[in-house]
């Protein structure tokens, strides 16, 4: 039987002469890690004061693991989040998302500056940095796009070393955005 690959060969042939040399990037992630609170500057201190005092009302009554975050608007206020369970599990919210929506639902237009994260468990220490789900990443930085400014990130466990980034980019390189959104000519 004749093999029907047979006649498209020649053009795979073509195609693979055709291709241009691959080309590779490479994106590097910038953190800065600070051996403890004491270390960082005074507004990075406050606002993790404020996660600290958010994650004490947090709704976590299934996984036992409570999140506060606190984000810091260019006009100074300083709006909570924690996160939210549900006996429906997928629809609960975390921390991030609350506090970043929240503060865009009240403050429409004011930069997002910070956003300080920490955490809580009934069951165990929490002795790292707890850093953004992948969805609170994409989420921070719809909002950088949004205002076309860098977000920076503290995050702290209970206790131990805090970690700290300047922007949403260094957890989500190539990040979906709205610009991929926008209409180009064909
Ligand atoms: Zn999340």
């Amino acid at each position: 039987m004749k093999n029907p690959f047979e006649e498209i060969k020649p053009f795979i042939v073509l195609l693979a002469v055709e291709l241009k040399p691959m080309k590779q990037t490479e994106w590097v992630s910038k953190f800065t890690e600070f051996a403890s609170i004491d270390e960082l500057p005074d507004e990075d201190k406050k606002l993790i004061e404020h996660a600290r005092k958010s994650v004490m009302s947090a709704y976590a009554p299934y996984s036992r693991f409570s999140v506060g975050a606190a984000v810091l608007l260019e006009n100074g206020v300083v709006m909570l989040g924690n996160n939210q369970e549900n006996a429906s599990y997928p629809i609960g919210l975390c921390a991030e998302r609350v506090a970043v929506f929240a503060a865009a639902a009240n403050y429409p237009g004011v930069k997002i500056k910070a956003i300080a994260i920490t955490a809580l468990s009934k069951q165990f220490l929490i002795d790292k940095p707890i850093t953004p789900c992948g969805a609170c990443r994409q989420a921070i930085a719809e909002y950088e796009h949004r205002y076309s400014h860098p977000i920076r990130l503290i995050m702290v466990g209970e206790t131990g070393k805090v970690l700290v980034a300047d922007s949403i980019r260094h957890f989500l390189p190539y990040a979906f955005d709205g610009e991929d959104l926008k209409a180009k000519p064909i």
